[in-house]
């Protein structure tokens, strides 16, 4: 599969250039290799992206759900049958390893466009009685969706985005970030080969200012991001301008709690899968590590066993467990938060630099790094670092560890690890998190809702929940009965 795509901008339906914005390009993160040349959005690119979602809206709000439902099950058979390159495609633009891409990208898309291609004709509403006259109520979808993505999980974002906001008859315009442009744009063409009319999925290029626009555009009804806290926030202030809905997947610190009675080769794989796929960029991460004191020195020497043993080299490799991270500012953030924690006194028990890979002297790769020691105030516990940095902090007590695990300004995302069950439900029941896990970690099946609490997000994507987020309810009372009147 060629990256560079043939314009950098998918619109009504078709591919779209647009000179006047801005020069941005994808670099394979494993060689520095510019893979494609593309050009931002300019102000009349997203004024003709959010026109062309216009008319596709119109179509597609009066298109039976059970039609809908056919075109996004359609996309996802596609999605599948070209997961190979789409995977390969991801992998150049991202540099994960082909061995993640091809099982967690474009799959999960396919997975999500089905399942809510099969929802789409499920939702149907309400009948009131009121005793002779009744009320019923109409589930109808918001408009046109901006919707706007992170580097990490590309297509995968796209389709987790797009496929709810399309089952409920809604047109969307999506941004990526300007690090991975490339598979929406492939999302794209399935679409349209699937059956969407012109207009309902369209993609624009560009950076931050091509998100903010979308967000302020008059006609934007709603707003769907995935990305950090601050950009969150200001998403949030232009939105509140035009009083859009949002929805907001963003950053973590999440708590991964191992008690002492818990499997400890497990809990080692958990831990690994929670911090060192996709290199550590992943929100989600259980990146604060809280090991009961009894299992602690076990617990360490099994993860430096089993991390030694990652295999880091060309992302392109199927065997490759280990590839870069997306670009030089995330490179250099990682190396700052590195320094941070030996500065600050955590005992470094593997890792904790460049990884010179053999054949690859430009890639970006970071060695697998677990801090033991670490304490609560330290810079690399309290923020939020998306690289594979695990920290390792020791407890005593449950009621200790639940307040030290709520102690953040975060709330995606939070795991425990125990063989004694009322423990567990009381221990999760006890965690600010929006999505938690037991006796395992980072599992998103589609059924199941996913979003965070608190200033990790507003809102839930997947799951049956995510309807609430791309529709609104009409309340229509019928008088069966004459109309009273004072006079
Ligand atoms: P950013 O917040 O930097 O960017 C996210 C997206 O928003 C990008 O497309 C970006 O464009 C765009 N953007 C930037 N500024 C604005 C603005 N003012 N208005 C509208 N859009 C804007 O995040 P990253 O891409 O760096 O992704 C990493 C972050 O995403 C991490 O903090 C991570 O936790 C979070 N994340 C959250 C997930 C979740 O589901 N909760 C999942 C994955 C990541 P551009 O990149 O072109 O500047």
């Amino acid at each position: 599969m060629r990256a560079q795509p043939s314009a950098s901008h998918f619109i009504g339906g078709a591919y779209f250039d647009d000179n006047d914005g801005p020069h941005l390009e994808s670099r394979y993160p494993a060689t520095g290799e510019v893979i494609a040349a593309l050009n931002g959005a300019s102000d009349a690119t997203v004024n003709a992206a959010v026109a062309a979602a216009r008319t596709g809206f119109k179509v597609w709000s009066a298109t039976p759900a059970a039609e809908r439902g056919r075109v996004l099950r359609r996309a996802a058979d596609l999605l599948r049958e070209r997961n190979r390159d789409l995977s390969v495609l991801e992998t150049l633009d991202t540099g994960k390893p082909l061995q993640e891409t091809l099982v967690a990208d474009a799959a999960s898309g396919a997975d999500c466009l089905e399942y809510f291609g099969g929802l789409a004709a499920t939702l149907t509403s309400e009948h009131i009685d009121l005793g002779g006259s009744f009320a019923y109520t109409k589930r109808e979808p918001l408009g046109v969706v901006a919707a706007i993505g992170a580097w990490n999980y590309p297509i995968q974002i796209a389709c987790w985005k797009a496929a709810p906001a399309l089952a409920c008859g809604n047109a969307m315009v999506f941004k990526p970030s300007e690090l991975t442009p490339l598979s929406a744009l492939k999302l794209a063409e399935i679409f349209k080969e699937a059956g969407l009319p012109d207009g309902v999925f369209n993609v624009v290029q560009g950076f931050g200012e091509t998100g903010a626009r979308l967000v302020s555009h008059p006609d934007v009804a709603k707003v769907s991001l995935t990305g950090s806290v601050p950009t969150g926030t200001r998403v949030a202030e232009t939105a509140a301008h035009t009083l859009k809905h949002v929805t907001l997947e963003l950053g973590g610190k999440s708590p991964l709690i191992i008690f002492d009675d818990a499997d400890l080769e497990n809990a080692v794989s958990a831990a690994i899968n929670a911090n060192f796929y996709s290199s550590g960029q992943v929100c989600s991460n259980g990146t604060r590590v809280f090991v009961q004191s009894g299992l602690k020195e076990r617990f360490l020497q099994r993860l430096a066993e089993r991390t030694a043993k990652a295999r880091a080299g060309d992302p392109l490799d199927e065997t490759v467990d280990t590839g870069p991270l997306v670009s030089t500012g995330q490179f250099d953030k990682v190396m700052g938060y590195l320094e941070a924690g030996r500065n600050e006194g955590a005992r470094l028990v593997c890792g904790g630099g460049r990884l010179d890979v053999p054949g690859l002297p430009d890639g970006l790769f970071v060695a697998p790094t677990v801090f033991a020691d670490v304490a609560d105030h330290m810079t690399i516990a309290r923020e939020e670092i998306f690289g594979p940095v695990m920290c390792v902090l020791d407890f005593d007590s449950e009621e200790e560890v639940i307040a030290r695990a709520n102690a953040t300004e975060f709330g995606l995302a939070a795991g425990v690890f125990t063989r004694d069950i009322s423990r567990a439900h009381r221990v999760i029941g006890a965690l600010h998190a929006g999505t938690c896990w037991i006796n395992t970690y980072n599992l998103t099946p589609i059924e199941m809702p996913f979003g965070g609490y608190k200033k990790s997000g507003i809102g839930r994507e997947n799951g049956h929940a995510a309807i609430e987020h791309y529709s609104q309810i009409k309340s229509v009372y019928v008088e069966m009965g004459d109309v009273e009147s004072a006079y």
